[in-house]
């Protein structure tokens, strides 16, 4: 079930990049297993899927601890949710790459963790494209700053920028969100707003994410379609 589920996700990345023209192996699933229990992990992993995303501190890391001691090595952990400051100091010891970073107060807080532990944490920015109240990240306004101010902690180090497109009836209407955030990214590298490239666009979720593909997203953070098997709209 879950075998099917992730060769039919991956003809539809493959058929959407190539439209334009990127390889799909340019192209990271993060599969999210928050709510989903451990065996269902280990199919996914057996499917070949070695990037695992979650939204809470405490389940990532009674999972990590699980896998670990059935002897599942090789995995790279997502924090994909909110991620509140008191959570941080152990969200540092397991994760490889923190997807939501919305504040510098919360930036500052990693770093401060990460320096303890003798870690470069990676991290994306996250950026509220659409302005939705309830919604997590920066403004886009704000962003550019943001990553310029947040680039000066040493241990930490931007990878990239993440967007949670807002739930539509038609997928298309996520592009100009999508759209959005690669233009911020592109913004930022010819701005030299760091001293170094920014590569990760991570968005596009099980609803949305070949309009994501087609639009440059190289981070796919997908639930439902690999567990449930969501249909193609
Ligand atoms: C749950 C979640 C996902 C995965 O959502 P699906 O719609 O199940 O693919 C992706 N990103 C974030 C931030 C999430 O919380």
């Amino acid at each position: 079930m879950v075998k099917d589920n992730i060769l039919n996700i991956r003809e539809r990345i493959s058929s959407a990049s190539s439209k334009i023209g990127v390889p799909t192996d340019s192209i990271t699933i993060v599969g999210v297993s928050k709510n989903r229990a451990v065996s269902g992990i280990k199919e996914v992993i057996d499917c070949g899927i070695i990037n695992i995303g979650e939204n809470k501190v405490q389940e990532a890391f009674l999972k990590y601890n699980e896998l670990k001691a059935k002897g599942v090595d090789g995995l790279k952990w997502h924090m994909v949710g909110h991620l509140q400051t008191n959570k941080v100091k152990e969200a540092v010891k397991i994760f490889d790459l923190i997807h939501s970073v919305d504040s510098v107060r919360l930036l500052e807080e990693i770093n401060k963790e990460a320096v303890k532990i003798n870690k470069i944490q990676d991290i994306l920015i996250e950026v509220n494209t659409s302005g939705e109240k309830a919604k997590f990240g920066f403004n886009p306004d704000e962003t550019i700053d943001a990553v310029k101010q947040i680039s000066e902690f040493k241990n930490v180090n931007i990878k990239g920028l993440m967007t949670v497109a807002p739930i539509v009836d038609n997928p298309q209407f996520a592009r100009t969100y999508f759209k959005l955030l690669r233009e911020l990214k592109d913004q930022i590298n010819t701005l030299h707003i760091t001293h170094y490239t920014l590569h990760i666009l991570s968005m596009g979720m099980s609803d949305d994410f070949e309009i994501a593909v087609e639009e440059g997203s190289n981070m796919l953070r997908l639930g439902r379609v690999i567990f449930d098997g969501i249909k193609n709209k």
